[in-house]
């Protein structure tokens, strides 16, 4: 009898144990997959997409938006000026950033210029202000329901050196699997019509005498340019006098 007990006491003891020691050992499981899963989730949302290449369907590259003399896009004009601007591809709209108000007489390049623009059904909207005494000029941009780059639309309208150059200023970071969806939107420098990238993951760079800074917002993005030619001349200059 007092065996009998005793043994069945153990045997309780040691199913406890088991059952102790698999919930131990889920609870290590669960964990690691959850951490793991963790590490995983970074790894996906960081993943780098670069858009196919396409070809251009443009007959006559006279006719490109970018680098030719389509009188829609304005690019003929804005290329007298030192400056930048942004370019909204899907409406195809450019907005001269004034940086330095070429376009005023100097008279009138005191105090600062504000403007809003619509660049079209569905597209992106911008507001700017302009401080050209000072060289800096501010963009505020809203995307619109339709600000994310169709390429279709910009193979009809860029001649193939144009579109090589816009697909490749259009990587982006997002979830693996999933299909790159990058902004309308670029740089452009007017005097060498080089585009620069205006996609999420910069935050600042410098085109030849101009800063620019990028700022995401809720619903669109910032972009500052300031004029901020290199001091080393100027420094030189002040150690000789
Ligand atoms: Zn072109």
């Amino acid at each position: 009898m007092k065996n009998g007990k005793y043994y069945r006491i153990r045997k309780e003891l040691v199913w406890g144990m088991g059952l102790l020691a698999v919930l131990i050992a889920c609870t290590g499981i669960f964990g690691a997959v959850k951490r793991w899963g963790e590490s995983h989730t970074d790894k996906v949302l960081t993943e780098r997409k670069v858009l196919a290449e396409a070809a251009s369907e443009l007959e006559d590259p006279e006719n490109c938006y970018l680098c030719g003399t389509a009188p829609e896009s304005l690019m003929g004009y804005f290329r007298q000026f030192d400056d930048l601007g942004v370019i909204c591809v899907n409406q195809w709209y450019v907005l001269d950033m004034g940086i330095l108000g070429q376009d005023i007489p100097d008279g009138e390049k005191k105090g600062t210029r504000t403007s809003m623009t619509g660049t079209g059904e569905g597209g992106d909207f911008f507001s700017s202000t302009q401080t050209p005494s000072r060289g800096i000029s501010t963009v505020e941009v809203r995307y619109g329901e339709d600000s994310i780059l169709d390429v279709e639309k910009a193979k009809t309208i860029l001649c193939q050196k144009c579109l090589d150059k816009l697909l490749s200023v259009m990587e982006t970071y997002g979830p693996e699997g999933e299909e790159p969806k990058p902004r309308d939107l670029c740089l452009v420098d007017f005097q060498t019509m080089e585009l620069y990238s205006l996609q999420e993951q910069y935050t600042s760079y410098y085109i030849r005498d101009y800063y620019v800074r990028l700022d995401q917002t809720e619903d669109g993005m910032e972009i500052e340019a300031v004029y901020a030619p290199e001091r080393i001349r100027g420094n030189l200059q002040d150690i000789l006098s």
